[in-house]
């Protein structure tokens, strides 16, 4: 049955007449395959491997393996088959032009491990396993513990289970961390993270961390700086630059053969450390090169094939000389050279110590530059290029990242191609072994047991469905109760549109694909217009129909495409206004007045509130986040004016991700008037 679902959702997923899983045999054959099973360095010829659901069922010689009589079978004609890659340091986010999870399996990425998890992406990690949307095994950490909340240490505690580790960040003052990390060991979690500022690698092996985010971590051991200094968070990192500037010499003339011959004793210190400890270490070294890249030849990165995958808004930035790096490296611009230096050297050094090296590189966060899937190809050729045979680079994103899944969470369930392992497969035409730039020309992927060929992958993230007009759309299934409408609409239209908004949009149509592959189109009531948001809204009575939307917007001979999935329609309770607070009518005089509701009953899944504020002509003053939880809020001073009447409401939600948010459920509107004189 399940496999049955599985290419159901793949078929959901094909874009226009490819279509990659048709046949619906229970197994999938490889015959006549090279194998490259990682277990050692070597290469199994002609071999037939045997696939059932997801796992590797069976391996032997092609002319010895019978191949059952309704299974499908792959001919590989002496082509490669190797695991799937991991990429063990990402940030899934649903906002780029072309969905990520695509972007991975395109690249032969089968396993990503997000070290910000979000609930949403929980949900993404279980319809992949159920076939109702298309991509790689999915592992997640918490939310990150910054370190400087007020409750840090007992966040560890707090966290929800469906996470597969604990994520710290760079800001806990040393007595947190401690405590952080003893619940942490109490409870049996998998803890990594940054290095605190406060903390240090001493500090971080004594507590029993279990593994370092990033190499570029390690940088911070080479600079001298006060670590009992009490510091807001944003004060730390230049704080730490100004004093490696000095120590540095404004980072001029220094390569890295420079800072390993002043820092010799130290450097080795930082790798006997390590090495006693043996704490994996994840590389996402592409940073450092990138930055480098951005600073010194931004037009390259501009045109970098991959660039066309960021998102809008990030490139703008970019352009603008407002992207993250461009600002941290104002001024300093030799210091990213030095950075990478350093980092490269550091990796050699935990390379001949035999540290555990994770395959990681940062991608997806929209901040800084890094496409998922392609950047993996950089990273491992950052590898090559500094003393790792490919045997050894490949290690770091299969068996090693399966070590490190096996820490979180007691599994070894992929990483190298025997019986009972995922079924997470590269087929690529040339060795690998001999070059891991092989990698990149591949016949197709197979992710836990479903076959992608390379036609469909490259159909799945043609440069084609990249909007000519960015736009976003969605769909939510609307509970409220003074109004009939259920299914909302809506598509907004993002800041790069050259034309006059909303005269030059001159067509919008919506289709949605059942979960049984059926395409339709959805007949469209006449829409508003909001101003505010730059909003196509529609609304349609009644709850929607399942499956995937596809939004299409055509302007000034332009296009543009999004899309979404209505999974589930859920029952959201409205928010009780008689448990509100102000209630109906009320006259409020503080100047930061507060507003606080009841939580709605509704056990099934997590429920995210935000507190939304109209003036009497219904536009948007104020709104919050969406929070977990959230069952109050203080509005700040000076956004609710004296003398004004105001309504509001509360929504309940079942995601804090606008297009990820699939129900919600509004309360009706309270008003409220601020009085004359505020105290
Ligand atoms: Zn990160």
């Amino acid at each position: 049955m399940k496999k049955i679902l599985k290419s159901l959702g793949a078929i959901i997923l094909a874009l226009g007449p490819i279509i990659s899983c048709s046949n619906s045999a229970d197994m999938t054959v490889f015959k006549n395959v090279n194998l490259v099973p990682m277990t050692e360095e070597k290469i199994v010829e002609n071999q037939t491997v045997l696939v059932k659901g997801d796992r590797i069922f069976k391996i032997g010689p092609s002319n010895e393996v019978k191949i059952p009589p309704n299974a499908r079978v792959i001919d590989g004609q002496g082509a490669y088959l190797m695991p799937g890659l991991a990429d063990m340091h990402v940030h899934l986010k649903g906002d780029w032009p072309i969905s990520q999870l695509d972007l991975y399996l395109a690249n032969g990425v089968t396993t990503v491990r997000d070290l910000d998890g979000r609930d949403f992406m929980l949900k993404w990690r279980d319809e992949i396993e159920q076939g109702k949307r298309t991509g790689p095994t999915i592992y997640a950490s918490c939310p990150i513990i910054y370190g400087y909340e007020k409750n840090a240490p007992e966040l560890v505690a707090k966290r929800k289970s469906g996470y597969d580790c604990v994520k710290l960040y760079s800001y806990f003052a040393r007595d947190d961390f401690h405590k952080a990390m003893q619940t942490a060991k109490e409870l049996n979690l998998y803890t990594v993270g940054h290095i605190p500022f406060a903390v240090g690698l001493d500090g971080v092996i004594a507590a029993g961390m279990n593994e370092i985010a990033h190499i570029e971590e390690l940088d911070f051991e080479f600079i001298d700086f006060d670590r009992t200094i009490k510091l807001q968070p944003d004060e730390w990192l230049p704080y730490i630059i100004s004093n490696a500037a000095q120590q540095f010499k404004g980072f001029a003339s220094i390569d890295g053969g420079n800072i390993k011959a002043k820092q010799d004793r130290r450097f080795a210190t930082v790798i006997r450390k390590l090495q006693s400890a043996n704490l994996p270490v994840c590389t996402t070294l592409v940073i450092g090169r990138v930055i480098v890249q951005k600073l010194f030849k931004p037009n390259d990165f501009l045109t970098r094939p991959e660039s066309r995958y960021l998102p809008q808004k990030y490139k703008e930035a970019f352009r603008q000389g407002k992207e993250k790096h461009q600002i941290q490296f104002e001024g300093i611009k030799d210091a990213a050279h030095f950075k990478y230096n350093l980092e490269i050297m550091l990796l050699a050094g935990l390379h001949r110590a035999g540290i555990p090296i994770v395959l990681g590189t940062d991608a997806g966060t929209g901040a800084m530059g890094i496409v998922p899937g392609f950047s993996i190809h950089d990273e491992l050729r950052i590898l090559t290029e500094n003393d790792f045979s490919p045997y050894e680079a490949i290690t770091t994103g299969t068996v090693n990242a399966s070590n490190v899944v096996e820490a979180m969470t007691g599994r070894n369930d992929f990483g190298t191609i025997e019986i009972g392992k995922r079924a997470d497969f590269i087929l690529v035409n040339k060795n690998p072994l001999e070059d891991v730039a092989h990698i990149k020309a591949k016949r197709g992927v197979m992710a836990a047991g479903e076959w992608y060929d390379s036609a469909y992958l490259q159909a799945a993230v043609s440069p084609g469905l990249i909007p000519g007009i960015p736009i976003v759309g969605n769909v939510i299934y609307v509970r409220r109760p003074d109004s009939g409408f259920n299914t909302e609409i809506e598509i907004i239209i993002e800041d790069n549109f050259s034309g006059k908004l909303p005269d030059d949009i001159d067509g919008i149509t919506v289709t949605i694909k059942d979960p049984n592959g059926v395409t339709r189109p959805l007949m469209l009531p006449a829409h508003r217009y909001l101003e505010q948001f730059k909003d196509f809204w529609y609304g349609i009575e009644g709850p929607p129909a399942l499956g995937k939307y596809t939004f299409q917007v055509t302007g000034k001979g332009l296009n543009g495409t999004a899309t979404d999935f209505q999974t589930v329609n859920r029952t959201i309770p409205f928010p009780d206004i008689n448990t509100f607070s102000p209630a109906e009518g009320e006259t409020l005089t503080s100047k930061t007045p507060a507003f606080s509701w009841a939580m709605v009953e509704y056990p099934d899944c997590e429920i995210y509130y935000r507190l939304v504020i109209n003036d009497p002509a219904g536009k948007r003053v104020y709104s919050t986040r969406r929070g977990q939880n959230m069952l109050s809020h203080t509005v700040a001073e000076g956004i609710l004016k004296p003398g004004k009447t105001y309504q509001y409401k509360v929504r309940a939600a079942d995601s804090e991700d606008w297009v990820e948010m699939q129900n919600r459920s509004d309360s009706r509107s309270l008003t409220f008037t601020m009085a004359k004189k505020l105290e």
